[in-house]
């Protein structure tokens, strides 16, 4: 890594070299068939970081080809589980010794906070760990049967699958798909989104350092509706697991639905509520209200863009997340003392901007920011927190994906549930209180994947996260991530004195 000044004269910081920007098929870094590229922008300074190889459909059918050969004569799903979570303790090990890195790749690539980069990415490598761990302990069961037979099931790796992420956590994404898939001893090919292809070549490089063999994680870099269409409607992709926007997961689904009813897991979108009764701790209440709508600048799938307060509270409440705001620093994503970045590009940044204007003319109250965050470059948006907000306002309704939070009050805990549950949305929901009745009530009566009492954003790689509703199906982390990936086999065979023998 070399250390140099971005171009804004008040920051200092480092950036990394690019190594890879080639698709990586088949234990190769290929150029595409094409020899098309497509600039990838720092969304700091607006300038192209690289060029990157721009893969579509013939690319994803030689990776496809590669996976499917890997799958069906390679060693990978023939290897004990035991072997394959060795080497992918190996790979764990280099992602730590990289981290600083990928930290680095991930914040000009996605505008991602370097320290908490640089700290989180072992903790993602983790994840490899952890399914790494559970790779030899993945069994069918016995079953009971009538005297005549006897039956067992065998739990298989589901195939070749499909990996279709999002930008806005683009490690975390990687490495939550592909760890449980490798455990099950599944053969893949990942489409990173187009805004973040660095470190998913990065993790591709070091997957072959530590031994995965060719065939089994193939990356193809490209666009959606080229590379990304080209894997849901693939008729040799057995699975696909995607993360991403409400509206492409319909997409996804027809693809596969149309192709080869291929098995789907959908990961989408959210407006998950925040609910803070009147007993809560205030200023944890606060607090947590900050960092879930601005960690990562919003740009967080289970970012609680509505925050519903109980009335005895509610002027206090606004008061205390106002003079907590007054320490949330915008700016380089490289400076220890920022906590929040660009948000990822011109697109997403006036879809911001233009939520914020449709609040406003809807009658919202806007209570602070509301405008880009004054830097002469990079699309930095200021904390934006509206009041009286209406739940048929579309800032209400609709996912941001931004620091934009919608304060609303409530009296009773009838109606916070109500209110909470009135989205079509149901990823996650937090609730502040001490009293375990309504903190039980409340979570039991949201229709959500998961519910943080007293936290949020307390993901750990043991939990199933997904959600309900137009949020998706299907489950990333935990065991339920490694069983997506497997399929059951049912094994007859007659016993004892059977009329079939
Ligand atoms: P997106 O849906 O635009 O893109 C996601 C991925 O799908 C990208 O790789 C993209 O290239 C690809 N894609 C786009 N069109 C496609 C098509 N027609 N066929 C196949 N693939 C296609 O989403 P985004 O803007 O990258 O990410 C933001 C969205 O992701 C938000 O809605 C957010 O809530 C959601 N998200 C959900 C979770 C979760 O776990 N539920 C986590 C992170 C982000």
């Amino acid at each position: 890594m070399t250390s140099h000044s971005n171009g804004n004269s008040d920051s200092f910081v480092k950036m990394p070299t690019i190594k890879f920007t080639k698709l990586f098929i088949n234990g190769k870094f290929v150029d595409s068939i094409s020899g098309k590229t497509f600039e990838t922008i720092d969304p700091r300074t607006e300038e192209a970081i690289t060029r990157v190889a721009e893969g579509d459909k013939e690319d994803i059918d030689l990776a496809v080809k590669a996976a499917r050969e890997a799958f069906d004569n390679g060693p990978w799903p023939r290897l004990s589980g035991f072997d394959r979570g060795r080497i992918m303790m190996k790979f764990a090990d280099l992602i730590d010794e990289h981290a600083e890195e990928l930290a680095a790749l991930d914040t000009i690539d996605a505008g991602k906070l370097f320290g908490e980069g640089k700290a989180g990415i072992p903790h993602s490598a983790n994840m490899l760990r952890y399914y790494a761990g559970a790779a030899d302990k993945i069994h069918g069961e016995v079953l009971k049967m009538s005297r005549e037979f006897h039956a067992y099931t065998l739990r298989e790796p589901i195939g070749v699958v499909g990996h279709i992420i999002p930008w806005n956590v683009p490690t975390t994404m990687f490495l939550g798909k592909v760890s449980p898939a490798l455990a099950a001893g599944c053969t893949m090919v990942v489409k990173p989104a187009e805004q973040t292809p660095l470190s998913a070549l990065y993790y591709a490089h070091l997957s072959k350092l530590a031994g995965i063999p060719d065939g089994v994680l193939n990356v193809v870099t490209g666009f959606g509706p080229t590379a990304g269409a080209a894997i849901s409607s693939h008729m040799d992709i057995d699975a696909v697991s995607f993360t991403g926007s409400t509206e492409v997961g319909r997409e996804v689904m027809q693809a596969a639905a149309k192709s080869n009813l291929k098995t789907l897991s959908l990961e989408l979108g959210g407006k998950s509520p925040l609910i803070i009764f009147d007993d809560a701790d205030l200023d944890k209440a606060a607090e947590l209200a900050l960092l879930g709508i601005l960690h990562n600048k919003g740009e967080i799938c289970v970012a609680s863009s509505r925050v519903l307060v109980q009335e005895g509270i509610y002027d206090e409440f606004v008061k205390k997340l106002l003079e907590k705001k007054k320490s949330w620093t915008v700016g380089d994503p490289f400076d220890p003392k920022v906590r929040q970045g660009p948000q990822i590009d011109k697109k997403q940044f006036d879809k911001i901007l233009s939520y914020i204007e449709h609040g406003k003319r809807e009658g919202a109250t806007l209570l602070t920011g509301g405008k880009p965050s004054g830097h002469n470059k990079g699309y930095y948006i200021e904390p934006t927190f509206f009041t009286d907000v209406k739940e048929d306002m579309l800032i209400a309704k609709d996912e941001i994906f931004g620091p934009v939070m919608s304060l609303m009050k409530f009296k009773t805990i009838d109606e916070a549930i109500k209110k909470a549950n009135n989205t079509t949305y149901g990823l996650a929901a937090g609730v502040m209180t001490k009293d375990l009745n309504v903190a039980n009530t409340v979570s039991r009566s949201i229709r959500a994947g998961i519910i943080w009492i007293n936290c949020y954003f307390a993901f750990d790689r043991d939990v199933p996260f997904g959600g309900y509703k137009m949020s998706g199906f299907g489950r990333d982390f935990g065991l339920d991530a490694l069983y997506k990936y497997l399929q059951v086999k049912s094994v007859v065979t007659p016993i004892y004195n059977s009329p079939w023998l």
